[in-house]
């Protein structure tokens, strides 16, 4: 895994609905067969319209009581309520699970780097939303690369906010060590690496979070690996969101 190339790509517009994001992207850097291409989720979903004003939203009566509770905008809270399959902490914040699996605060709907008054949904379906980033690269370019979309989330336990991957496409999200021995010949029963979290947490550190104007990265030279992707925890093995559930009935 030694020389990991990471590019950030620079020179990208403001993204509009109805940019053709691969082609921007291939105008400005050369891809080659194995690279892999992080995303960021706010550009990817600016482009396919997953955006909406908040003028246009009428806020719940849960919705008011959550944004009261919270002291956040109630159509802010009731975009968050619509883009939430189930509802997992309602304070100090909303965390709720989406329909594609992933867990998140305010369930990934951003403020920023979009117009005022208007909210940034994450995509509904960002699997398919990298197969289909990858497809198109491999039709502009005849390359085979891997692409993951990103989000900025924040974690248990610690503070800070790191680059998560809720998409992604060629390759395993999970490189599964279990089975493996050590430097000791001792077996390896348990560990499982999240690589495709890896490497949004590094693209992440690329992009920034601001102004920047780096919604996407470029690795090259990561070594391929074997696993599975099953990312997400079921739910009879997540005991984290076992425990909220119980302790804060909404
Ligand atoms: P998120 O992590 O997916 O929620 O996205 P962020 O809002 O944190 O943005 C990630 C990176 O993309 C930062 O460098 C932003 O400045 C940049 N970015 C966001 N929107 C745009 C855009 O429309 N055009 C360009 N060129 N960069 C953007
Ligand atoms: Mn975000
Ligand atoms: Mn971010």
């Amino acid at each position: 895994m030694e020389n990991i190339v990471v590019t950030g790509i620079r020179g990208l517009p403001l993204i509009r609905a109805g940019d053709n994001i691969p082609a921007m992207i291939c105008e400005r850097v050369k891809v080659e067969n194995g690279d892999i291409l992080s995303l960021a989720s706010t550009v990817y979903s600016k482009a396919k319209g997953f955006t909406k004003s908040l003028a246009e939203i009428t806020p719940s009566k849960r919705a008011l009581r959550l944004a009261e509770l919270n002291r956040e905008d109630p159509s802010f809270v009731q975009a968050v309520l619509d883009a939430s399959q189930d509802i997992i902490m309602e304070h100090p914040f909303i965390l709720s699970e989406l329909p594609f699996g992933h867990i998140g605060v305010r369930a990934g709907v951003d403020q920023s780097n979009i117009d005022d008054g208007m909210v940034i949904f994450l995509p509904p379906d960002p699997m398919h939303a990298a197969a289909q980033l990858r497809e198109e690269i491999r039709q502009l370019t005849g390359k085979k690369i891997g692409v993951i979309i990103t989000d900025t989330c924040g974690r248990s336990f610690r503070r800070g906010q790191t680059g998560h991957a809720i998409g992604w496409s060629g390759f395993t999200a999970i490189r599964d060590f279990r089975g493996d021995v050590d430097l000791f010949g001792h077996e390896l029963k348990i560990t499982e690496e999240a690589v495709v979290d890896e490497i949004a947490g590094f693209a992440n550190f690329v992009m920034g979070e601001s102004n920047n104007g780096v919604p996407a990265v470029l690795f090259r030279n990561c070594q391929p690996w074997t696993g599975h992707d099953d990312l997400y925890f079921s739910k009879t093995e997540d005991i984290t969101r076992k425990l909220l559930k119980e302790c804060c009935p909404s």
